[in-house]
């Protein structure tokens, strides 16, 4: 039985699609600047996910959305407009910043090997339907009209706050004082109304203006998935107040529940703590490659903790990631050529086994332990096969290169390195000179070296 925490519930739940095909909703990058290593782990987590439904026979029916038009920099539709700032810090139009910070974030994401939702899909290519869900709204009495835009009206639903938000921990203060045309201070904006030096606006029945930061997922949810959506992925900043108002949006303006599963993830802390640009500890993926690390070490870090709980980042756990990953390759291999078999018991058992963790709710560190089991069986093609079928789920590039460099060539390097490591550089040197007339190359990083075939 396959099972999901499911946190409008607050419990883990037997999980079964509307349909024949799972419609997922995956909320996606705000485009203004480089994304972070936490970022990547709410995309590794919507992978996990997606692989895990396909593992158990579902197809897929994916959307995520490209933040690319300029939304206030909290949730609560106050601050500085984030893709203004970019824009203006870069010198950049918001088209340019949004496509610049796309092309980065797709190119991390591939890097990743994370499975992509069918449907990737970009705010400002949707501003006509979000004018219509506006309108909707509207006419069915959800929102109202201020001078600054248009509102939603959190008083006629009665289901807010279903996801924990307690409305009442907004008091009327400062907020209201600045203005006072809402009707209450957890209403938020739909459409907001643009000063003319507002960079990017679109022209709608309320005169220029631009969307609220809420109504692009619950309309591109609509667009593309419908009024049924079976899961809805994001992390945890977002539960109290984005996705609170996504659902009011979708289940006023459709008059039933639009959303199943909602699914969040766990922050990544860095050294214990919240990343902070201040603190100096953001970190890119490209960061993690330039101290020698590779996309797929991060991937592997992910499947070591469970998605709901927080995982701390350092680069020591990071190396410890990259070093089981190798041992992990190593074993796999291993199995290659091996002449053993598995009794079909057993075959059957470590399948069930593997099959029971990814199914309770995504258990990637007990997914983990049962491929540990599995490889240390008597040296078998079987072990092997099956280890691929698993690894549909943990989307590793078992056919990585290392793979194919021979032993000889291993050892050349590892006495090269302690040649270096000696400061014995003369005879690092000529070693180096070995591998390389042989055809390889040897890149030196902070924490050990990589083997190229040239
Ligand atoms: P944003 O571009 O800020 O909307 O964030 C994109 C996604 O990354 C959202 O689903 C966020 O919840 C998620 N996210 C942001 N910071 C972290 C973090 N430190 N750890 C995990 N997920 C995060
Ligand atoms: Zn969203």
């Amino acid at each position: 039985m396959l099972k999901f925490y499911n946190s409008l519930t607050r419990r883990k739940e037997e999980f079964t699609p509307y349909g024949d095909t799972v419609k997922m909703y995956s909320c996606g990058p705000t485009v203004y600047s480089y994304p972070h290593i936490g970022n990547m782990r709410a995309y590794l987590f919507m992978d996990n996910i997606r692989r895990t439904l396909k593992y158990n026979g579902y197809k897929m029916d994916g959307v995520m959305n490209i933040t690319d038009v300029g939304h206030l920099t909290s949730d609560a539709d106050e601050g500085e407009d984030k893709m203004m700032v970019a824009s203006e810090r870069e010198h950049k139009t918001p088209w340019e910043i949004a496509k610049f910070y796309t092309d980065v974030f797709m190119k991390d994401v591939k890097a990743l090997n994370i499975d992509l939702p069918e449907h990737i899909v970009p705010a400002t290519s949707v501003i006509g339907d979000i004018i219509d869900f506006v309108k909707g709204l509207q006419e069915k009495g959800y929102a109202y009209e201020t001078s600054k835009g248009i509102y939603f009206d959190i008083s006629k639903f009665g289901g807010y706050g279903q996801l924990g938000s307690d409305i009442n921990a907004k008091k009327a203060g400062a907020r209201i004082e600045v203005d006072g045309e809402k009707l209450h201070p957890a209403d938020f904006a739909l459409w907001i109304k643009a000063p003319k030096e507002h960079i990017m606006q679109w022209d709608s029945p309320w005169g220029m203006g631009y969307p609220g930061w809420h109504i692009e997922c619950s309309t591109i949810g609509k667009k593309y998935l419908g009024d049924h959506i079976d899961i809805h992925t994001g992390g945890v900043d977002h539960k109290t107040i984005h996705h609170e108002n996504e659902i009011a949006q979708s289940d006023c303006l459709e008059g039933h529940k639009v959303v199943r599963f909602w699914m969040h993830l766990e922050f990544l802390q860095i050294d214990g703590g919240k990343m902070s640009k201040s603190l100096h500890n953001v970190f890119t993926l490209s960061d993690l490659e330039a101290n020698g690390f590779c996309p797929e070490d991060f991937r592997y870090f992910y499947f070591m903790a469970h998605y709901s709980k927080q995982q701390n980042f350092t680069y020591d756990s990071l190396m410890s990631a990259r070093n089981s990953l190798k041992n992990f390759k190593n074993a796999i291999w291993e199995h290659k050529n091996g002449t053993s078999s598995l009794t079909k018991e057993k075959e059957e058992s470590y399948r069930q086994d593997f099959l029971n963790a990814i199914n309770d709710d995504l258990n990637m560190p007990v997914a983990l332990a049962v491929c540990q089991k599995l490889l240390k069986e008597d040296k078998s093609k079987d072990v092997y096969n099956l280890i691929c079928k698993f690894n549909e789920v943990l989307g590793l590039d078992l056919e990585e290169k290392e793979e194919r460099i021979p032993d000889e060539i291993k050892k050349l390097a590892e006495r090269r390195w302690q040649a270096k490591q000696n400061k014995n550089y003369a005879q690092a040197d000529s070693l180096r000179a070995e591998l390389s007339s042989k055809g390889y190359t040897i890149n030196d990083h902070k924490e050990g070296y990589d083997i190229v075939k040239n």
